[in-house]
């Protein structure tokens, strides 16, 4: 029999390759998102365009379903997640959660998975660019340093009480910076790794680019399809979670700015500037993952990132072409 599953937040990044994933493995897929991918057209069987705020929507969105993915939230990178949007995020991506994960199991659905966030982790774990501490257990007691990743630690805590009290079985992964082509890659959303492939493009050689903070801060970045094949052992496991998604190939930002200046074959100065840059260091500990999954991701940064700036640099020529249509109109 065909699989049913719906992808909340399939109109986004990870989520619209999670739904191409899905199709490929002969399934079928729903898709739920305020809108359709930006990039490509959604490789779903069928579209809902609504607000998973809404318990309607929610309803709509797991009618039928065998599997739930759960990927749809308030977010974006640094820029994005620290301050002013701090409400919106707590309250949308919340109610998001509450309403799915409820819908769910009133629909008796089989299994849902959620996309939780390496941005649980506390605050004084991260305080060292080169020893950060990111095992799952150490998320408690909590500390995260942002507001974004309070909410994913609650909600995390709602998913697994479903599991308890309800017998739902749930799947928790958290996440650590995927980052790969069809990714936000401009207007203040995106993340270091798209932005710096960006920057990378826009600018001459021999020019310069400005990163936010001294550089130094680390972090590791996971390539998109690494976070899918992740997600498909998860789910065909018997294990909860929360379990690291995440890359242990850790690398400071001017080295990751030098990395994309390397791919690109451009010589590029590095500006550090004031900025948000987060936590000071951050890496993913996968020692759960390979002793539960048997499984661990193992890509070279490099490949990916190979990949991402080959299609950033293509939309900055294209943004760049059609600028020069209306220029010359
Ligand atoms: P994304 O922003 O591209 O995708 C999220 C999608 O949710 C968007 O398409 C958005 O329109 C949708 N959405 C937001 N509010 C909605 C609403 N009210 N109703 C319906 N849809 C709504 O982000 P992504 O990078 O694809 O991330 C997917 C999930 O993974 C998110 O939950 C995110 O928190 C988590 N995550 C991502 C990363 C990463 O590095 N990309 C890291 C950690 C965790």
């Amino acid at each position: 029999m065909i699989k049913k599953a719906v992808v909340c937040g399939g109109g986004g990044f990870i989520g619209s390759h999670l739904v191409r994933d899905l199709k490929q493995k002969g399934g079928w897929v729903r898709a739920v998102d305020l809108k359709k991918p930006e990039f490509s057209d959604s490789a779903a069987d069928e579209f809902i365009v609504g607000d998973l705020r809404n318990v309607g929507i929610a309803q709509q969105a797991v009618a039928d379903m065998e599997d739930v993915y759960q990927l749809a939230a308030d977010m974006g990178g640094m820029g994005f997640i620290c301050g002013d949007h701090d409400a919106a995020i707590m309250h949308n991506s919340a109610l998001i959660n509450l309403h799915v994960l409820n819908e769910a199991y009133q629909a008796k659905c089989r299994k849902i998975f959620y996309s939780s966030s390496a941005c649980v982790y506390a605050k004084h774990n991260q305080a060292d660019p080169s020893n950060p501490k990111c095992s799952e257990e150490s998320a408690y007691p909590a500390a995260p340093d942002s507001e974004y990743g309070w909410e994913k630690l609650f909600s995390e805590r709602l998913y697994l009480t479903y599991g308890r009290n309800y017998g739902m079985d749930v799947r928790i992964a958290r996440f650590h910076n995927v980052f790969g082509p069809e990714g936000t890659w401009t207007g203040g959303r995106e993340k270091a790794p798209a932005a710096l492939c960006r920057k990378v493009a826009e600018a001459k050689n021999g020019g310069s680019i400005e990163i936010w903070g001294p550089g130094d801060q680390t972090r590791s970045f996971l390539f998109i399809d690494e976070c899918l094949e992740g997600i498909s052992r998860l789910m065909a496991s018997d294990f909860s979670g929360p379990v690291n998604i995440g890359s242990e190939e850790m690398i400071s930002i001017n080295n990751l700015a030098i990395l994309v200046s390397d791919i690109a074959g451009k010589q590029i100065n590095i500006k550090n500037i004031d900025g948000p840059e987060g936590v000071r260091g951050r890496n993913s500990d996968n020692r759960l993952i390979k002793n539960t999954l048997g499984w661990a991701p193992s890509a070279p940064l490099r490949v990916g990132l190979e990949k991402t700036y080959a299609w950033i640099n293509k939309q900055v020529r294209i943004k760049k072409l059609a600028q020069n249509v209306v220029h010359h109109a």
